[in-house]
């Protein structure tokens, strides 16, 4: 595992729209893993594969906020596929050093994505968990928290 380097705004990869994984090998393994351990060094509760450079649709969550219970949740060609609710909430980026401001977000959604071996599964995510999923989505089609403020 390897911490990697978090690219910061304005760096332009950040814009770029990510490629959908289609090859489940031992180099997408080795990003999961570089991304989650770069995530817990941040430390932050999500982190998108372009964040780091690579623009590849594969993104990390843990949102379990617990230093004994490391729960790293590896979402490879993530989709929203039902929204519902709306929520305004803090929010800041590991890209977008030193800011924060209220984000308007759906609070409930139906989340699909492959696994690290290729396996599609569904769940569901609210509140903050929902927060995080979009925010990190967002980052996987270069669109950046700041886009959303009013
Ligand atoms: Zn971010």
């Amino acid at each position: 595992m390897t911490i990697r380097k978090i690219l910061t705004y304005p760096d332009p990869i950040l814009r770029e729209k990510v490629k959908t994984v289609i090859s489940f090998d031992d180099s997408l393994k080795q990003l999961a893993r570089d991304l989650v351990e770069t995530m817990y060094d941040a430390p932050g509760a999500g982190l998108a594969a372009n964040q780091i450079g690579v623009c590849l649709r594969v993104a990390v969550v843990d949102t379990s906020q617990s230093e004994d219970e490391k729960k790293p949740l590896v979402l490879v060609n993530p989709e929203i596929i039902e929204k519902e609710g709306c929520e305004v909430d803090e929010e800041g980026c590991l890209s977008v050093i030193d800011f924060s401001a209220n984000v308007e977000r759906y609070s409930k959604l139906l989340v699909r994505a492959q696994g690290l071996d290729g396996k599609i599964w569904e769940f569901p995510a609210e509140d903050f968990f929902a927060r995080v999923i979009q925010h990190e989505l967002d980052h996987l089609e270069g669109i950046l928290f700041i886009d959303r403020l009013s």
